[in-house]
């Protein structure tokens, strides 16, 4: 990312997210816009105008019914606008606020997953994605309060600019010398303030790491059992710190520095005095302005300054905020490379599959997966075995289309996966992965996902998804059955389910979507050895007329397959039934041997 933006890309962040807020709240924006610029212009109605019109009349002995007329329309006029106000700021403004965070999240939602798998691998997007999904609230609250109240601040510093001028245009010369020097300052600072950001974001997120690990409940009993790591992670997160400490140090001297130059010499002691010095002079020795002029003169002045200064403060944060801006934006222009060369829909019904030749590496010059090739015909079961990092799930990958292979290529009902258009692809798919997740949802949320059943039939099917994949729903802790939330997180009718239970509702979520395909990585991996078996002869029944690719460490488990593929190093080493392979007496059988045994009493 760029570390600081010209002013032509601020403006076009700007002109961005202005665009984006109007065209997600509209209405919001319209009354947002309305009262800062109406602050503004009774703010000058009050202090500068009036004040001005009452000691003209005062001076020339006029008439005070006038005055009193006057201001009594103006504070009628007031007290009609902080009602106004009072309605936008406590209805509208948070209302707004929310629909336009919403909005922005829901946009970097889509794009996070709609982007490649690979990208996380990848640091750079990471950051991107981290600062992106970090900041989005930030930069709309930084927006709203600074970016918006530069129009307002213009409409202010603008009439009391034609006022001043007006009234004495010779004031307004000494904010023609100081104003640009202040703006040079301030992008100076700038630039100093978003390196300083961008230098400590790496240490920020390693600190956040350490953070994580000691309030998230997954490390809580590790925790207990090496209480060690404790001290690890308590010294990784002071070194962090030291390091943002040395990066805050490091600017902070500079930015010191050109605060001093800029709020204290310039704003201060130059423009004040200047000022001061020409309004008495005009007053005292040229005799040029009457008490009520030097009055608003100085008013003016001092409107025009410090509605300036708002600005420029405020643009310091525009820039500032723009880079972020720039960086979302970025993040959300990111293209997938996992797309359909020609959107074609997959076939119904069992397909063969082939896999033909196929490297891949997750980063270059690293293979992972090295000329594989084998095929799957409608209806067979196929096993995958091999040794821990082999390269079974990466395969497994693969053949979902989350990766593309770097040669070779991978065909389904006889075409290419890439011609497929790829959702409908992933989703002609059945998987259980061993790292699944499950979430903060219903137990019949879990199951159906992204499905959209709607039928009357909708919850016996997920209780038979679940009765099939051997989850027990007479469990007394599921006091809604299927509508029992599965996190006491933020239910306290919740329920915490076990690795084996967790495992058996990911299972039931593919069984319930019927697919022609099935790939389990390791789906029965947290089940004891009687329910693995037991579970094992149920999905051969359902899944009978299925293809299926299996992969498990556990041989017993895939001894009925119609082909095993061996795995070692990313390569096919070996392959054939369980008969074969035990009498080529090769890797599989000596892996078979070191597992025999453990299994025995149930198969
Ligand atoms: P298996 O499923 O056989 O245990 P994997 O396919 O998970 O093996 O892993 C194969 C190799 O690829 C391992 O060396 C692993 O470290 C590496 N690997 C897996 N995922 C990634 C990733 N996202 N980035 C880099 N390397 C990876």
């Amino acid at each position: 990312m760029k570390e600081t933006l010209t002013w032509r890309q601020i403006i076009a962040q700007q002109w961005y997210l202005t665009k984006f807020c109007f065209k997600k709240a509209p209405g919001f924006m319209a009354y947002h816009l309305f009262e800062c610029i109406k602050l503004q212009v009774s703010i000058f109605m009050e202090f500068t105008w009036a004040v001005n019109y009452v000691l003209t009349v005062v001076e020339q002995g006029g008439d005070f019914r006038k005055v009193l007329w006057c201001m009594g329309i103006l504070m009628a006029a007031i007290a009609v606008s902080t009602v106004t106000f009072a309605i936008y700021k406590h209805y509208v403004f948070p209302r707004g606020k929310q629909t336009l965070y919403q909005a922005l999240r829901m946009e970097i939602y889509e794009k996070a997953k709609e982007i490649d798998l690979s990208c996380y691998d990848d640091k750079d997007f990471y950051e991107n994605f981290i600062l992106a999904t970090e900041e989005t609230d930030r930069c709309l609250d930084r927006y709203l309060a600074f970016e918006t109240s530069i129009i307002a601040r213009s409409v202010g510093a603008l009439s009391s600019i034609i006022y001043c001028a007006y009234i004495n245009p010779a004031a307004l010369l000494v904010m023609a010398v100081v104003v640009p020097l202040e703006l040079l300052c301030v992008a100076q600072e700038n630039k100093k303030r978003v390196a300083a950001r961008l230098e400590r974001l790496p240490h920020e997120q390693q600190r956040e790491y350490g953070n994580r690990v000691f309030y998230l409940s997954d490390y809580a009993g590790e925790l207990r059992l090496y209480p060690q790591m404790k001290d690890t992670c308590r010294e990784d997160y002071a070194e962090e710190n030291h390091k943002i400490e040395a990066v805050n140090k490091k600017y902070g001297k500079q930015l010191f520095a050109y605060g001093l130059f800029h709020d204290v010499l310039l704003s201060r002691i130059v423009k004040e005095g200047a000022v001061w010095s020409l309004l008495l002079y005009q007053m005292l020795v040229l005799r040029v302005l009457s008490g009520a002029q030097l009055v608003t003169s100085r008013s003016c002045i001092w409107r025009t300054s410090s509605n300036i200064e708002v600005i420029i403060d405020s643009l310091r944060t525009v820039a500032e905020n723009s880079a972020y801006i720039y960086r979302i934006r970025e993040f959300l222009q990111m293209k997938p490379t996992i797309v359909s060369e020609n959107e074609k829909a997959v076939p119904e019904g069992s397909g063969s599959l082939s896999i033909d030749h196929v490297d891949f590496g997750y980063l270059p010059g690293r293979p992972v997966l090295k000329d594989v090739t084998f095929a799957v015909e409608p209806g067979q079961k196929i096993a995958l075995v091999g040794y821990n990092g082999s390269g079974k799930t990466t395969l497994v990958k693969l053949l979902l289309r989350l990766y593309d292979p770097d040669a070779g290529k991978i065909c389904y009902h006889g075409e290419d996966i890439k011609k497929y258009q790829v959702m409908s692809y992933r989703r002609s798919i059945g998987s259980v992965f061993q790292d699944f997740k499950l979430y903060a949802a219903t137990l019949k949320e879990n199951v159906l996902m992204d499905v959209e059943d709607g039928s009357r039939d909708e919850n016996y099917n997920v209780e038979k998804a679940l009765y099939d994949a051997h989850f027990t729903l007479e469990n007394n802790r599921l006091f809604y059955q299927i509508e029992t939330p599965l996190t006491t997180e933020f239910e306290k009718d919740g329920v915490n389910l076990s690795g084996g239970e967790a495992q058996k509702v990911a299972i039931a979520r593919t069984l319930y979507r019927k697919q022609n395909l099935i790939i389990m990585d390791e789906p029965s991996s947290a089940l004891d050895p009687l329910a693995e078996y037991r579970l094992n002869q149920e999905l051969n029944e359902i899944a009978k007329d299925k293809t299926v690719i299996f992969i498990s460490h556990r041989l017993s488990t895939v001894r009925d397959a119609d082909c095993i593929y061996m795995m070692e190093n990313g390569r096919i080493v070996e392959s054939g039934t369980h008969e074969e392979l035990l009498a080529e007496d090769g890797k599989y059988a000596a892996m078979w041997k070191i597992q025999a045994g453990l299994y025995s009493d149930v198969c």
